[in-house]
């Protein structure tokens, strides 16, 4: 009820015009993702914060990146910031197999558990470290979203698209960017921009760098 509310004020009316991402994002059980104190919240029209300062992207964010990346059963994706699992489940429903790169190794284990539970196992591989550089060893990929903010497009993702590959990468300083879609044809790649958005930063040597103590990220916020 709730989720068909999500599905039709937030996405449909909002353009999303992609069936089969309607379809499996009015399938999948957010409340089994996000924290248990915020499930009052899983179909609200927001991000919410998971633990290690991260967060669940707003439901529309998903599906727009979702959509950009024109999934098709079979395709090979790589997802740079697993975090709960979410965005990994949508696009394994929608047939694709997905790579999922998380930093946090207790994100990443609970995202694994999470992804059993549902039976997904098997088509989302998550692997813990700094995916800001891609998966060379697993490249190439049809599909790459990157859900952190890097600070440009990562020349090394571009590199690791399959012919006919396509990136979606949220591009900006820490506060605000906007979302980018590129797309490899042959040795040229066409770049779209599809409006702003906010996420936490892509932390690693493709990314921002990490940064601690007085005037640092986490220290600011908490003040
Ligand atoms: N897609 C997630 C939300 C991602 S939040 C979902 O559906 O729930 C962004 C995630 O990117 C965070 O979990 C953060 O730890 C991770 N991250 C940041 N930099 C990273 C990097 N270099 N490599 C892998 N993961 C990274």
């Amino acid at each position: 009820m709730l989720r068909a509310h999500m599905v039709g004020r937030q996405l449909r009316d909002r353009g999303i015009g992609n069936q089969a991402v309607l379809e499996v994002m009015g399938e999948m059980p957010r409340e089994r993702f996000v924290p248990p104190e915020h499930v009052d919240l899983a179909y609200g029209d927001g991000a919410l914060p998971i633990p290690w300062g991260q967060s669940i992207s707003q439901p529309y964010m998903v599906a727009l990146m979702t959509a950009l990346l024109e999934p098709r059963p079979g395709m090979l994706v790589l997802e740079i910031g697993t975090g709960t699992g979410y965005q990994a489940a949508v696009l394994a429903r929608l047939g694709c197999r997905v790579i999922s790169v998380e930093r946090h190794p207790a994100l990443a284990g609970a995202a694994r558990e999470r992804l059993a539970e549902l039976g997904l196992g098997d088509t989302v591989r998550i692997e813990v470290g700094d995916g800001s550089l891609g998966r060379p060893e697993d490249a190439p990929f049809d599909g790459i979203v990157v859900t952190a903010a890097a600070p440009r497009v990562p020349p090394a993702l571009v590199a690791q698209l399959a012919d006919g590959g396509r990136l979606v990468v949220p591009v900006g300083p820490e506060r605000r960017q906007e979302l980018r879609l590129v797309v490899r044809s042959g040795d040229a790649v066409a770049e779209s921009r599809h409006g702003s958005c906010v996420f936490v930063p892509l932390i690693g040597a493709g990314g921002f760098a990490e940064r601690h103590g007085p005037g640092g990220r986490f220290r600011r916020r908490h003040v």
